[in-house]
């Protein structure tokens, strides 16, 4: 039987589906490819149990909303010291691909961006724990492929199922992202990461490629709700510290050049992905995944972004609300 909060979200979705604005990724080949007709929206409560509505099983590529998440395993991998040496937590107020950098430290501004989230990466392959840093493609590989493994791991405990890369549209950014080797490489010169920048736009980019659902969103916006524990599995993934952290992070940087715009009239930590994913947390309380190919002039979800203030409005979701 439907519950009140399937009927209310089915509400949520009748008051979406007529915006056609916003056009799918395609500096991405194979993201052009996705329905851009597809809507979802799911979300988590307290004790794990999931309500969703729409196209909640269909799966598309994580892409930014991946930051977030390397970023949390950075800091419980590296620790907070080594991490804030490496890359700032103040907003940008630019664009995700922005080629840019704190201009005094010469760090990446925050990890939300591309220049920040290559950073974080480039910390999962450690090269610091190897007797002799490798030099070439191939003795970088199977560094690669482990930290790869153990992103894989992490965000799959946070969803609480095992996740997989998509090949297509891996392949798909490699081929073309020239603007993400641009900042990588610009970041080797300045000095704030020394492994291979190729290695590092690899990792980046497999971890973008990882498919998940709206479900699974809301899954994972529910582990760092619940100071990162998995509601659904009790795993702990990081502890309350990192996991108020990204939170933060999220809410001063989350949506780009749209932050300040989403702060004031959702009032939720949230971070999108050009794949349509919008993730978004009321911490204590709630996970919500939204998806919607449509995007933005930020690479914001159109509809996801609707639905999440119709959420927040409605449900007084605001974390600045005063009861
Ligand atoms: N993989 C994409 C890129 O780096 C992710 C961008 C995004 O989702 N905003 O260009």
């Amino acid at each position: 039987m439907e519950s009140v909060v399937e009927r209310y979200l089915a509400r949520i979705e009748s008051g979406c589906l007529p915006l056609g604005a916003g056009v799918v990724a395609d500096y991405i080949p194979e993201l052009a490819r996705v329905d851009p007709d597809r809507f979802a929206v799911s979300l988590v409560v307290h004790d794990g149990h999931i309500y969703s509505v729409g196209d909640s099983d269909t799966q598309f590529t994580i892409q930014s909303i991946s930051k977030a998440l390397t970023y949390a395993l950075a800091l419980r991998e590296c620790g907070v010291d080594v991490v804030d040496a490496t890359i700032g937590v103040e907003p940008s107020g630019e664009a995700f691909n922005e080629i840019s950098v704190d201009h005094s430290t010469r760090r990446p501004r925050n990890p939300m961006i591309n220049a920040g989230a290559l950073t974080a990466a480039a910390l999962l392959i450690r090269p610091e724990t190897m007797p002799t840093a490798p030099t070439t493609r191939q003795e970088w590989a199977p560094h690669l492929d482990a930290a790869f493994a153990r992103i894989l791991d992490f965000y799959s405990g946070c969803a609480g199922r095992q996740l997989s890369m998509d090949a297509a549209v891996y392949r798909s950014e490699m081929a073309t992202g020239s603007r993400n080797r641009a900042i990588a490489y610009m970041l080797q010169s300045f000095g704030v990461f020394p492994p291979h920048p190729q290695a590092t736009v690899d990792l980046y980019v497999r971890q973008c490629s990882v498919r998940v659902t709206s479900d699974d969103l809301a899954v994972i916006g529910s582990t760092f709700a619940n100071g990162g524990v998995n509601p659904r599995t009790g795993r702990r993934m990081v502890d309350g510290q990192i996991a108020r952290r990204v939170l933060s992070v999220m809410t001063t940087c989350g949506m780009y050049d749209g932050a300040g715009d989403w702060v004031t009239s959702v009032g939720l930590p949230a971070k999108s992905g050009v794949g349509g994913g919008i993730l978004a947390v009321l911490p204590g309380q709630l996970g919500i995944g939204v998806f919607s190919p449509r995007l933005d002039e930020h690479g914001n979800s159109v509809r996801g972004v609707r639905a999440c203030r119709l959420l927040s409005e409605d449900l007084g979701l605001h974390m600045f609300t005063v009861a």
